[in-house]
């Protein structure tokens, strides 16, 4: 459509709403008998040539994701189970949303390292996930690859991700698409 016509004043006809109701309506049932018909077929061995198309029973099946989409934080460890994270404030610094906070303390135990977080908090409430501290972190000390999307809650307090929650979650494998050798989506 000629982005002109869309403002052209409505006629008399669509004025009623009858044509948008009608089509809209037609689209619906066509999408519904088409994929009815194809899933009963299917049922007793009948294949067509569309397939139906596809709900998962989320959340009892996930639908897996792709390894580009950015989920809840985690902290990575170092081998003794300290956290990688060296407290150089640089994800606080270029987070967007100002929703990380970091208080740092001396890391005696390991001269070489200057620093570690006191704690590390993330406030999901206001994350954007854009994944900029994931980018930022010269340390790989914070990833974005547990697969887990679920992060509502009842309270914004319960919002916030501290290091304890961060440092033991790992990466989810279970919950991304897979892939063949040529790079094909594993269904
Ligand atoms: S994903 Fe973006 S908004 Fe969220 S904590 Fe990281 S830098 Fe901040
Ligand atoms: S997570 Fe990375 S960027 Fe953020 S303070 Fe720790 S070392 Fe620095």
């Amino acid at each position: 459509m000629n982005v002109h016509d869309k403002y052209k004043p409505l006629t008399f006809w669509e004025k009623t709403y009858l044509p948008g109701v009608t089509a809209s309506l037609w689209l619906t049932s066509k999408h519904f008998f088409r994929n009815m018909t194809s899933h009963t077929l299917r049922l007793v061995g009948i294949k067509l040539r569309w397939p139906g198309s596809v709900t998962f029973q989320y959340p009892e099946v996930f639908r897996p994701i792709f390894p580009r989409l950015r989920t809840k934080h985690r902290l990575t460890k170092r081998e003794d189970g300290s956290p990688r994270c060296v407290a150089c404030m640089l994800c606080e610094t270029v987070c967007p949303a100002a929703c990380i906070y970091i208080i740092a303390e001396e890391k005696l135990a390991e001269p070489q390292i200057e620093k570690m977080p006191k704690s590390f908090d993330i406030d999901l409430g206001l994350c954007i996930f854009c994944g900029y501290c994931v980018e930022a972190c010269p340390e790989d000390a914070i990833r974005m690859d547990t697969g887990i999307v679920e992060i509502s809650n009842t309270s914004r307090i319960d919002m916030l991700l501290n290091m304890e929650t961060m440092l033991n979650l790992e990466p989810n494998p279970e919950r991304y698409v897979k892939f063949d050798k040529e790079g094909n989506v594993v269904i």
